[in-house]
């Protein structure tokens, strides 16, 4: 595996590289995260025993490396775990696809990222963006003393529910507090969410409020709620994962536009890939713990590979000739959202971080180009804008006739 932190740390496959507290293990062989997903496909499995059942409903997700195939999918799960800034990802397509399965897999790969310790939520890097005056004084006072704001922990995947209610979504009176006569508010989904992955399944089938809220949220990375005489701010800074199935409805183009990558899930073609994902998935039903044992090792190592290239990412860069071979793209296909490139370039950045590389390349942007592109060009807007060219080009020849 190449690992470039700004030094040379050999080429031993033995390596044991010590980051920041974590023992990272180097997979013998393992290059990147893409040799991952591809090595783990055709990896042995073995029948588990039925597990007795103890009675107890307990979730254990489906191991998103042994689910067959889909590599799109997964590369752009991954992806949005690598660089937040990407946009997140919308997966489309019908139903039993493993669109969900894939996403709550993910549990086992998150990052760490910085949780508060302070109710208000203060983080160190606000007082690095906005001063002093970015936290909370209690957390100013702490910060002069040296005493950490925030611990490293876990993201968390936050799903929101189709049948939330506004109220749910981001936040309401705290109705416990308010028998007792004090107007407290509550934290929402939206703000629960912060620094962590928000799943919202069936996206195009939420009500046009809840779609506002989250466009809001997810465009400021913050919300405020206001409830009679209180109101309050909260963070909502979310890597924004959505799935739908285009038979059951529209998505609107607001919406659809705000997500990153764009991923087409297909049913599995070959019957040897559907014989293996049902061999995999009546194991995982009869003993989820042993199905998930067999994937452990695999699954420790992508989580490692996943925070190695989000510590990567800062020196990551895009030269300029391979931008522009970018926007190039974006030109020639008449697409018109900024967001087009930003995801582009924040992907191929992401996926260049993955293979343990400083600098993308063009190779780079090609291997996420279709998932950032595509569902971007609206048949309506160019319509429009050419209908408004001509009565422009009537105008200006009606006036020079004059
Ligand atoms: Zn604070």
């Amino acid at each position: 595996m190449d690992i470039h932190l700004g030094q040379d740390l050999g080429n031993s496959e033995e390596d044991h590289i010590l980051m920041e507290g974590t023992l990272s293990r180097v997979p013998t062989g393992v290059r990147s995260l893409r040799e991952l997903i591809d090595r783990v496909m055709g990896k042995g499995f073995t029948i588990p025993e039925v597990q007795e059942d103890s009675g107890i409903a307990e979730v254990i997700p489906f191991p998103f490396l042994a689910i067959v195939n889909q590599y799109e999918m997964k590369i752009a799960l991954l992806l949005a775990l690598i660089n937040p800034a990407m946009g997140g990802v919308l997966l489309i397509g019908p139903r039993g696809t493993g669109k969900t399965t894939a996403v709550r897999g993910l549990l086992d790969l998150l990052p760490l990222v910085p949780k508060s310790l302070c109710y208000y939520g203060c983080l160190p890097e606000d007082i690095e963006t906005m001063g002093m005056d970015g936290v909370c004084p209690d957390c100013a006072r702490k910060y002069a003393e040296g005493v950490p704001l925030a611990v490293m922990d876990r993201a968390r995947l936050v799903e929101l529910p189709l049948n939330a209610r506004l109220e749910d979504v981001i936040g309401g009176i705290d109705e416990r507090a308010a028998i007792h006569q004090r107007l407290r508010l509550q934290r929402g989904i939206l703000a629960q969410a912060d620094r962590n992955v928000l799943y919202v399944d069936e996206v195009n089938l939420l009500n046009d409020d809840i779609v506002d809220a989250l466009l809001d949220a997810a465009a400021q990375g913050s919300y405020t709620v206001r409830r009679g005489p209180v109101s309050a701010t909260y963070r909502s800074r979310f890597i924004l994962i959505g799935s739908m199935n285009p038979e059951e409805g529209h998505l609107r183009p607001q919406i659809q536009d705000r997500f990153g990558l764009r991923v087409i899930v297909r049913g599995l073609e070959s019957d040897d890939e559907r014989l293996e994902a049902y061999r995999r998935v009546k194991a995982y039903l009869a003993n989820p713990r042993s199905t998930v044992e067999q994937y452990r090792l695999e699954s420790e190592l992508a989580r490692e590979e996943i925070q190695l290239a989000r510590e990567l990412l800062p020196k990551v860069e895009l030269p300029d000739k391979v931008a522009r071979v970018g926007l190039k793209w974006v030109k020639e296909l008449g697409i018109d959202s900024l967001r087009a490139e930003i995801t582009l370039f924040e992907a191929a950045r992401a996926f260049a971080a993955a293979d343990s590389r400083e600098l993308v390349t063009v190779e780079d942007l090609k291997q996420v180009a279709p998932m950032a592109l595509r569902l971007r060009k609206s048949s309506f807007m160019s319509d429009y804008l050419s209908q408004q060219e001509e009565e422009q080009a009537e105008l200006k020849s009606l006036m020079e006739r004059t």
